[in-house]
């Protein structure tokens, strides 16, 4: 690869993340796609979640594939001030909030997604992806012009005293207590 090479490097975070669904493992979304532009990826385990019962009842309710394609998920401080130079901040009108939701620091809990079905591309019209994500997550807006929705899991995720998530102290599941210690 030169050095200029504006594409990333081959395997670059291109691992299957896999979560349960009712019991079942399951597995439709890859680390990379959770990346900012410099390739540095979070995703908070409850989102995964999320994410995988939005596409289950979106193939449901279409009766066939659809994808789910994640257009923005964790940013950094320089990130929100890239992307607010462009589309400007939420109280001088524009589309970017100061505290973001997507900000590392809130551990991966947000993701900004659009659905498309498998076979024709055709869009999922923002507001049924918007619905269908609100049984899911527990903040969705899904007015943006650009046809997006943000999604974000901002109460599952509050830390409780101890610094863990409060679902994780409740979990009775061992896979998931395994995977939030690490
Ligand atoms: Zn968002």
């Amino acid at each position: 690869m030169q050095q200029n090479d504006p594409r990333p490097p081959c395997g670059r975070n291109d691992i299957p993340l896999l979560c349960l669904l009712d019991g079942e493992p399951i597995s439709h979304f890859r680390l990379r796609e959770f990346e900012n532009p410099e390739g540095l990826a979070m995703v908070h385990a409850d989102t995964l979640v999320s994410l995988e019962k939005t596409r289950r009842d979106l193939c449901a309710m279409h009766r066939t594939d659809v994808w789910i394609i994640i257009t923005n998920a964790v940013r950094t401080q320089a990130d929100l001030e890239r992307l607010a130079a462009r589309l400007g901040w939420t109280d001088q009108g524009g589309a970017v909030a100061r505290d973001s939701r997507h900000l590392a620091r809130y551990g991966g809990i947000a993701v900004d997604l659009i659905a498309v079905t498998a076979a024709t591309r055709a869009r999922v019209p923002q507001k049924t992806l918007g619905s269908v994500c609100r049984r899911h997550f527990d903040f969705v807006k899904d007015d943006y012009r650009d046809g997006h929705v943000h999604a974000d899991n901002r109460f599952r995720a509050t830390p409780t005293q101890g610094g863990r998530g409060a679902a994780a102290s409740n979990s009775a599941d061992p896979w998931v207590r395994s995977v939030r210690s690490v």
